[in-house]
């Protein structure tokens, strides 16, 4: 398949419609050679099945961190017609809404150093983290209801974190198409004791410094400053998202038949946008996707707790305001030029993070003039980045970019080939403070399972999908 791509602009591959019979567009990949030549096939073939679907829009779209997924790939964009597409349970993810939240504050490294043991201590006694970890709250029937129909409205409503925060959150922390009666009660029980709290494997609490600003003017509007600290959160709808996949996946198959929709592979399984199905999967999906906002809202709000037991000063004296809140598993519906005309799509990112440029209104006002922030992750033992949109990734990705660096390895392989102990001092001597739920999933974990997240950066700022405005780097961190 790697012989049938053309590099149209440096490091922006086509891949023609010609290539297989049914696909209606091109299929593009953003990278570079070396990303290119690492591919496995099998991610590109899935860019070019997501191109087969009804109503897709000018190309399926493969980002620098892509890599082979469940139907879609990760790091993959598909953008359908809101008349003629379809809507896939597939093209969002397992993890509805799992995203990236970044806070800052007006410390420096010399305030935390001392205090490191304490406040990571602090951390993961306040946040629960771990493979089926439990809230701390006891929600009722009525009251998963709430979170699901308002987010992260509900969770400041309730005493999580301040009515500021809102702005700074993607869609303000709560999307109006969501609807919890059509959330099944098996996905709201599982929900109800998961609520605040990390989950395990990937998703991450972390405690970094900002090491670098690439562009001064931006980061002083994000208010990022060199050698300030910042605090990242990493995770999404927990059990509660994963069934409403696993649910709506179900009835997909059925539907994609019922409407007698033509797929190179199950897993793409569909509906017309304007079918029940369809729109009750979506008013599913953007339900959990509340969950994982109010989720991080109340992870955030213990992080400013434990902030101000540890230094015994209040949170905004600190000035741990959010930076901003990004989605990286989602469907949305977004107005974007197709052709010269404004056109109301629904936009499919799955590993993939937003990345609207200057004079959208979805951005804060006090980003206007920029794009909004883009936040990129690397690894706990690398460095992670903060970027902005901008308009070319309008123009060329639906308004998107990478989400992350990417496994390279899986978490089987990696776990025969480091041993977390090794892993654990060696990222102690780099002076990162690690705290795991469990042993076993800081091998999984190991920086050198994931590919770089420079170089998808770099690629993503080349090509001006996000340009790059700092870096920081990781102090301590807790792993669920
Ligand atoms: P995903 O949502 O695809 O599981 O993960 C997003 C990205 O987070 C990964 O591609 C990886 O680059 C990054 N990541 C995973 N664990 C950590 C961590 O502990 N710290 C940081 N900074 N990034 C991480
Ligand atoms: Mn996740
Ligand atoms: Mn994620």
């Amino acid at each position: 398949i790697k012989e049938e791509l053309t590099e149209i602009h440096k490091d922006v591959w086509e891949l023609p419609s010609s290539y297989k019979k049914e696909m209606l567009v091109p299929a593009r990949l953003y990278l570079d050679d070396e990303g290119i030549k690492d591919l496995e096939d099998g991610a590109i073939e899935q860019v070019s099945n997501v191109a087969c679907l009804p109503g897709i829009q000018s190309h399926s779209i493969g980002l620098p961190d892509m890599h082979f997924g469940y139907g879609f790939s990760i790091g993959g964009v598909g953008a359908f017609s809101n008349r003629t597409g379809v809507v896939s349970p597939g093209g969002v993810g397992f993890d509805i809404n799992c995203g990236v939240r970044m806070l800052r504050t007006n410390l420096t490294e010399e305030d935390i150093r001392p205090v490191i043991k304490e406040l990571n201590d602090e951390l993961f006694r306040n946040i629960p983290s771990g493979v089926g970890s439990k809230g701390k709250i006891r929600l009722d029937n009525e009251e998963i209801e709430n979170v699901l129909d308002f987010g992260a409205y509900w969770a400041v409503a309730n005493g999580y974190g301040w009515e500021e925060d809102l702005e700074f959150l993607e869609e303000n922390g709560k999307m109006e198409d969501a609807d919890s009666t059509k959330v099944s009660d098996k996905a709201k029980k599982r929900g109800i004791p998961q609520l605040g709290s990390l989950g395990s494997g990937n998703h991450f609490l972390e405690i970094q410094k900002v090491d670098e600003i690439f562009n001064e003017e931006v980061a002083k509007k994000f208010a990022l400053e060199k050698d300030s600290i910042t605090v990242m959160i990493h995770t999404g709808s927990r059990g509660c998202g994963h069934q409403v996949c696993s649910d709506y996946l179900r009835l997909m198959d059925k539907a994609y038949k019922k409407y007698s929709l033509k797929l190179p592979d199950r897993q793409l399984a569909c509906a017309p946008a304007d079918s029940n199905e369809a729109q009750d999967y979506f008013k599913s999906m953007a339900a959990a996707a509340n969950y994982a906002w109010a989720n991080r809202q109340m992870i955030q709000h213990w992080v400013r707790e434990s902030f101000e037991t540890i230094f015994k000063r209040d949170a905004e004296s600190m000035e741990m305001s959010v930076i901003y809140d990004v989605a990286h598993n989602i469907a949305k519906k977004e107005v974007h030029k197709v052709k010269n005309y404004e056109t109301e799509l629904i936009v499919h990112r799955k590993g993939a993070t937003r990345a609207f440029g200057p004079g959208r209104k979805e951005v804060p006002s006090v980003y206007k003039n920029i794009g909004q922030p883009v936040l990129i992750p690397g690894t706990m033992g690398t460095s992670s980045y903060i970027l902005h949109g901008t308009d070319t990734a309008m123009k060329e990705t639906f308004g998107s970019t990478a989400h992350g660096a990417g496994r390279k390895l899986s978490r089987t392989k990696a776990k025969k080939l480091f041993n977390s102990e090794e892993v654990k001092n060696q990222l102690q001597s780099k002076g990162i403070h690690v705290k795991a739920s469990s042993q076993p999933i800081i091998a999984e974990e190991s920086p050198d399972a994931y590919k770089n997240v420079d170089h998808v950066v770099k690629i993503s700022d080349r090509i001006g999908l996000a340009k790059l405005v700092g870096k920081v780097s990781p102090i301590a961190v807790i792993k669920g």
